[in-house]
C-alpha cells in the first residue's frame, strides 16, 4: 500500500508539515521512480490501464492498495500544466509534460506581439488579484527579503508572477518532466485509454527543423490556456470602416495610440487597465461598456480625455464609431477588449466519437469543467473556469483528476455525469445566463472549489482567501485607480502571513 494517509498534500486536512514536500520531494528526485515504485503494488501496469478495473475499484476516497499508474500527456506548462504534472506525479503517474515555448511559465512568459504569439500579456502589466490571493495552496506567492523577487508589491507586474512559476517548477522539481519546443499537433483516441500524441519538436538553434512524431500515452490532460485566441466584437460596418482593428491579445506599449482616438471595447480588467493607459498619450479614449445604459457618456474622475460610452451600434466608412445614443466620434483605433475563446486545435476527437464540441464557449459535455464522459477520466481539462482565482483551482481540479485516474476516486457513471450536465445547463438557463458563461465561475467558484476539495480530502480553500478575494473584487470596482495601492483587509493579511509560516524558507535539508 502507498504512503498515502501521510504527508500527501491531497489526502486528509491539508497537511502544514514538511512531510508532504520531503515525500514529494523525494519522488521529485527520481523522476521515473514514482511509476516503477508504484508497481510493486499494483496489479495493473501503466501499459495495460482498463477502464473497467477503474469502475470497478470501489468507492473513492478509502485507502485501497489497488491503486493504477497511469502514463499521462499533459499539455501545456503553464500554472495549470505544471500543477497537474505535480500531481499527476504525487499520485504515482508518470506524466510527460509537453510545451510548445523554451520555458515554463504560459501566459506571464512576456513576448513581443507577433502572429500566433501565445502571451497576452502587456508591457506594464501587473496583477489585478493580491499576490496572497494568487498562489498556489502550498506555495504561498511572497516576495520575502532576500528572494529572488523582483517586484515585491502585494499587485506585481508580470515579472514576478513568471518568477513564482519558475520557481514553483524549480521546488517541486518539474522541469525534468517537460518536454520544450514541442508542439502537439493531434490527439487522437483510438480507445478511450489509448490516446496518440502526436508533436513537432522545433530545435530552437536550427530554427525551421522540424520533426513529427506520436506517442501513445493511457490518458490526456489539457491545459493548453484560453486567452489566446481572441473574440472580437460583432460591430455592423465595421468592415468598410478605414480605421485599424485590434485586440487586447496584441496591445503591448501605449506609444503607439499617441494623439489618436480611441475606442475600447470592453470595460473589465483588460479594457479599464489599457484605456487608463492609453489615455495618458492619445488625444481621447471611449470605453466602451456593453452593460451600461445607452445614455451613458460621461468622463471618468481624473481625466480629461477618458470616457465611458455605452455599446457601439456601428461603424462608417467615413471613420466614424457611432454610439447606442446617436452620437459619434471619428475615431482612429477600435481596440477590441472582448476577451478569448477556447480553442483545441489539436483535438481531432470530433471527426472520431463526437466526443466534444466547442459551441459559443461552451464546452459540451464536460462533467464539473474537467472530464468528458464517455471517456472519463482519461481525457481531462484543467483550468478551464474564468472569473476564478487560476492557481488555487488549477491545484485541486489536478488533484480529482490524479486521484480518478489512479481509481482511489470513483467518478459517476457516464449516464449520471451527463445527466449533471444537463442539469447545469438548466441551471444556467433558469438564471438567464448566456450560453457562453456555461464555465464562467463568478458566483461559486468557492463552491466548486469545496467541492474540489472534499472529493480529493484536500484543505481546500481557506477562508481568509475566499474573504481577500471579495475584499479585493470590490475595492476593484469601487476604486479602479487605487486598488492596487491601498487596501483596507489588513486582518485577512495577518491571517494569511499566519498561514504561510508553514511553508515559507523551509529549510535547506527539505530540499
Ligand atoms: C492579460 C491577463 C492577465 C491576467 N491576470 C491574472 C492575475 O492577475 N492573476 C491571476 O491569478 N491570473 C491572471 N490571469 C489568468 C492566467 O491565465 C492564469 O494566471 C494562468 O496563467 C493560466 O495558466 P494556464 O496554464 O491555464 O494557461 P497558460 O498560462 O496560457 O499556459 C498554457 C501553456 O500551454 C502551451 N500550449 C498551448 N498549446 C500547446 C500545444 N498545442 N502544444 C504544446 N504546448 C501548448 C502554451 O505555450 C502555454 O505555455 C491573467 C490572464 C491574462 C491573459
Amino acid at each position: 500500500m502507498r504512503g498515502r494517509k501521510k504527508g500527501r498534500g491531497c489526502d486528509g486536512k491539508r497537511k502544514k508539515t514538511y512531510g508532504t514536500k520531503r515525500s514529494e520531494a523525494a519522488m521529485a528526485m527520481r523522476p521515473c521512480d514514482a511509476t516503477s515504485h508504484h508497481h510493486h503494488h499494483t496489479t495493473t501496469s501503466s501499459s495495460s490501464f482498463p477502464m473497467a478495473a477503474a469502475a470497478a475499484a470501489g468507492s473513492g476516497g478509502s485507502d485501497r492498495g489497488m491503486l493504477r499508474s497511469a502514463r499521462v500527456a499533459v499539455i501545456g506548462a503553464g500554472a495549470a500544466g505544471l500543477a497537474a504534472a505535480r500531481e499527476l506525479r504525487r499520485e504515482g503517474h508518470a506524466a510527460v509534460v509537453f510545451e510548445r515555448a523554451g520555458d515554463v511559465g504560459g501566459t506571464w512568459i512576456y513576448e513581443e506581439a507577433r502572429e500566433g504569439g501565445h502571451s497576452s500579456m502587456y508591457a506594464s502589466l501587473r496583477t489585478n488579484l493580491p499576490r496572497e490571493v494568487m498562489g498556489f495552496l502550498d506555495f504561498p506567492f511572497v516576495a520575502t527579503p532576500g528572494s529572488s523577487s523582483v517586484d515585491a508589491r502585494r499587485f506585481p507586474r508580470h515579472e514576478e508572477v513568471l518568477r513564482y512559476i519558475q520557481e514553483f517548477a524549480r521546488r517541486f522539481d518539474l522541469y525534468g518532466l517537460v518536454r520544450f519546443r514541442t508542439e502537439v499537433t493531434a490527439v487522437v483516441v483510438t480507445t478511450s485509454t489509448r490516446w496518440l500524441v502526436r508533436w513537432r519538436s522545433t530545435t530552437s538553434t536550427s530554427g525551421e527543423q522540424e520533426q513529427e512524431e506520436e506517442e501513445e500515452f493511457d490518458a490526456v490532460v489539457v491545459c493548453n490556456g484560453h486567452y489566446t485566441e481572441p473574440r472580437v466584437a460583432d460591430i455592423p460596418g465595421v468592415d468598410s470602416w478605414p480605421g485599424k482593428q485590434m485586440h487586447s491579445h496584441s496591445y503591448r506599449v501605449p506609444e503607439p495610440f499617441r494623439d489618436e482616438v480611441v475606442v475600447i471595447i470592453g470595460a473589465k480588467n483588460s479594457g479599464g487597465d489599457i484605456s487608463r493607459e492609453i489615455a495618458g498619450v492619445a488625444k481621447e479614449v471611449h470605453m466602451v461598456n456593453r452593460a451600461s445604459p445607452a445614455s451613458t457618456c460621461e468622463r471618468l474622475p481624473g481625466y480629461h480625455n477618458l470616457w465611458l460610452r455605452s455599446m457601439v451600434e456601428r461603424a462608417e466608412p467615413d471613420g466614424s464609431v457611432v454610439f447606442r445614443d446617436g452620437s459619434s466620434v471619428r475615431a482612429h483605433v477600435i481596440l477590441h477588449c472582448t476577451g478569448y475563446k477556447y480553442s483545441f486545435p489539436f483535438l481531432l476527437l470530433q471527426q472520431q466519437l463526437q466526443l466534444l464540441q466547442v459551441d459559443d464557449n461552451r464546452i459540451h459535455p464536460l462533467y464539473k469543467h474537467v472530464f468528458v464522459p464517455q471517456v472519463a477520466p482519461n481525457l481531462a481539462f484543467i483550468g478551464l473556469p474564468f472569473k476564478v482565482i487560476p492557481f488555487p483551482l488549477v491545484e485541486l481540479q489536478s488533484c480529482w483528476v490524479a486521484a480518478a485516474l489512479s481509481g482511489r476516486i470513483r467518478l459517476p457513471s457516464e449516464e449520471e455525469m451527463m445527466e449533471e450536465v444537463g442539469a447545469r445547463y438548466s441551471e444556467l438557463q433558469a438564471m438567464g445566463w448566456p450560453q457562453r458563461h456555461t464555465h464562467c465561475l463568478k458566483h461559486n467558484q468557492f463552491d466548486y472549489d469545496d467541492w474540489l476539495a472534499e472529493q480529493c480530502g484536500h484543505g481546500g480553500v481557506e477562508e481568509w482567501r475566499k474573504a481577500m478575494y471579495d475584499a479585493a473584487s470590490n475595492k476593484k470596482v469601487q476604486c479602479p485607480e487605487t486598488y492596487r495601492e491601498e487596501w483596507d483587509d489588513h486582518h485577512l493579511l495577518e491571517q494569511a502571513y499566519n498561514d504561510f509560516q508553514t511553508y515559507i524558507n523551509p529549510p535547506a535539508t527539505h530540499y
